[in-house]
């Protein structure tokens, strides 16, 4: 457990341990097969995830960027397309965009789902507009029904950030799934999370699936046959080697912060200056961040770590206010709750590995520092 936190922000440590002696013996299967890039683990963890996913592909990629990126290039998105996103996100959503040649074009977020605003794509769609690219925030699906509607409407393709959603439904259908591809990122702290960088693109197109595995292997369809130009987006044997143990518990590691979160929400319901995170009826959340907004953020977060507990923001800078998106000239206003979001939001601990005692503490501390805001019980 990490320093000087009763209830560090994240806990990899805790994660890790119970499965130290499974994750070890696999990696030396992999050492032992000498499948360190794609390979056996590799194909063996798409059919798993793929399966997961309730889709009939996953390709397995270098991370949660890569997936973005070769999910875009498939579809034939480049230069002088545009393709609709949100700028409540990491980085990478509209950097993948941009990297393929297309333009990010934003549409703001709603609250308090924190997910596209379905409403305001009427306004930017163009001639140019080729895609949308929907952010499942937090581990919440978008308002997907309506934005795959807006897009057949429309003659779009849909592409799933699904980075922080493995698992989350939608009506019962799985992040991933429902759009003409879904990105996976299996960055360490993800509800999936790699021991190193991993990524997935899964698709229910057999056409897709077989063109981004060209792509990420040098555009090759047999060894040195160079059908396109691709580039190396492999994912390593040992990544898929570890993925494929710990896929076996995301649903239940899913639940428990589900349950925690439902905690959370209980407690914290009863003071005022604090906004929840909301599930959208039809959804299931999987809390990949448990994310709250509060007035002044600063002293909340201070009140916080004097008391033990870690806190972090997601994300202090929407991504129309990077200075690598100065160019654009959107600035501050452009998208007001966005942009409000990203001065409020704080992401309190959520991960399997709480404790009860834990959970306790942050809801205790959480009061501590909203103290004259709080309404008694
Ligand atoms: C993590 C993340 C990514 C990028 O994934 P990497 O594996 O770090 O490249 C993209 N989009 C969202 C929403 C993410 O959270």
């Amino acid at each position: 457990m990490s320093d000087r936190f009763t209830v560090p922000f994240l806990d990899l440590e805790a994660h890790h341990a119970p499965l130290r002696a499974e994750f070890m013996r696999v990696i030396g299967d992999v050492v032992d097969a000498g499948a360190f890039a794609g390979g056996s683990f590799v194909s063996r963890f798409e059919e798993e995830f793929a399966r997961f996913c309730g889709v009939g592909h996953a390709i397995g990629v270098g991370s949660g960027t890569d997936a973005l990126w070769l999910a875009l290039l498939a579809l034939g998105i480049g230069p002088g397309d545009e393709v609709i996103t949100v700028p409540m996100t990491f980085f990478a959503t509209a950097e993948a965009i941009s990297r393929t040649g297309a333009t990010p074009v934003f549409v703001d977020i709603t609250e308090p789902d924190a997910t596209m605003d379905v409403a305001a794509l009427e306004q930017v769609v163009t001639s140019r507009t080729r895609a949308i690219m929907p952010v499942h925030l937090f581990g919440q699906m978008a308002a997907m029904p309506q934005i795959l509607d807006f897009a057949d409407r429309h003659g779009l393709f849909v592409v799933e950030d699904a980075a922080q959603a493995h698992g989350a439904t939608c009506h019962g259908r799985r992040a991933g799934s429902m759009g003409d591809a879904g990105c996976f990122s299996f960055f360490p702290g993800k509800n999936l999370g790699a021991f190193g960088e991993a990524g997935a693109v899964v698709t229910r197109d057999a056409g897709i699936a077989a063109h981004i595995r060209k792509l990420r292997d040098h555009g090759q369809s047999a060894k040195y046959r160079h059908d396109l130009i691709g580039w190396n987006c492999r994912m390593d044997g040992i990544q898929a080697a570890v993925l494929s143990v710990k896929l076996r518990h995301l649903d239940s590691n899913n639940s428990l912060r589900r349950q925690y979160a439902r905690s959370y929400d209980k407690e914290f319901s009863r003071i005022p200056g604090i906004v929840l995170p909301a599930t959208t009826p039809g959804n299931k959340h999987v809390h990949h961040l448990y994310v709250v907004r509060v007035a002044d953020r600063a002293t909340f977060m201070e009140d916080l770590s004097k008391r033990g507990v870690g806190t972090a923001i997601h994300y202090p800078v929407p991504v129309h206010l990077q200075p690598a998106y100065a160019e654009m000239g959107l600035g501050p206003g452009s998208f007001p709750i966005a942009e409000r979001c990203a001065a409020e939001f704080v992401s309190l601990p959520m991960y399997p590995e709480l404790t009860k005692a834990q959970i306790e503490h942050v809801i205790q501390a959480v009061f501590e520092a909203m103290e004259s805001e709080a309404v008694p019980a």
